[in-house]
Order: structure tokens, then sequence, then C-alpha cells
């Protein structure tokens, strides 16, 4: 099996950050990157990145108290992943995210970007805040 490459993985978290199944998200990145990557495939993927997360955040209560009590807490940081998870240039953004979001304000704008909503309406859940400018 081929390795994931970052902009697979940036749009496999965008389209989590868009609330899409794994078998959808499994469609969409064949369709972008001419892949055959399966449902399973995704979950294991998404599995694999939360667990760097989790580690990430073990390292991070280690090192610096003040960042894992954010983690810890109702202040969620942003989970957008920099680079491929394994490697030690891989981290994540880190930044505030949004009530209910995984990524910060400005991720979430990029997550949402290719459906030309704006970064306010980015924040409500998919499917809501969708209007027509007429
Ligand atoms: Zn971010």
């Amino acid at each position: 099996m081929s390795a994931w490459s970052e902009k697979e993985d940036r749009l496999m978290a965008e389209l989590l950050c868009k609330g899409y199944s794994a078998r959808k998200i499994s469609e969409a990145l064949n369709q972008a990157f001419q892949t055959t990557r399966s449902r399973e495939s995704v979950l294991g993927r998404i599995r694999r990145s939360k667990k760097a997360i989790q580690a990430r955040k073990n390292q991070w209560s280690k090192t610096a108290p003040a960042l894992a009590a954010n983690v810890g807490g109702r202040v969620k940081s942003c989970q957008w992943p920099h680079g491929d998870p394994g490697t030690a240039a891989f981290h994540f953004c880190g930044a505030k995210a949004l009530a209910g979001k995984p990524y910060c304000e400005a991720h979430c704008a990029r997550a949402y970007r290719k459906k030309d909503v704006t970064a306010e309406e980015a924040g409500k859940p998919a499917g809501e805040g969708v209007r027509d400018a007429a």
C-alpha cells in the first residue's frame, strides 16, 4: 500500500471537518488522487492520526502543563495535520479550535473553502448556514 501524501491527509481532514463518512472520504480521495483506497484504509488512517494526536497530547502534558490544561479543558487545540504522521516533522496546528470543531478558525475556513462559505459560516454544522446571496 502506498504512503499517504500530505495532500491526501489534508483532503481527508477537510472532509472529516465537513462530517463526511469514511466511505465518502475514500471515494473522494480516490477520485481526486486516482488512488484505490478502501473505506477501511481511510478508517485506519483516521485511527492512526488520532493515536498520533493522543501521543502528541501526552508529550505536551509532560513538557507544557499550560498547553496540556488547554487540551484537556473546554478549549480544544486545532488538529490540522502538518507533515506525515510517524515522522519527526509531523505536528498539529495547535491553535485554539472553534467550538465543536477539530480545527481553528483559519483551518476550518480552509476546510470549508470549496463550498464557498465564509469563516463565520464554517463554524456552523454542515448543512446549516447555506443561504442564497439573492
Ligand atoms: Zn489550525
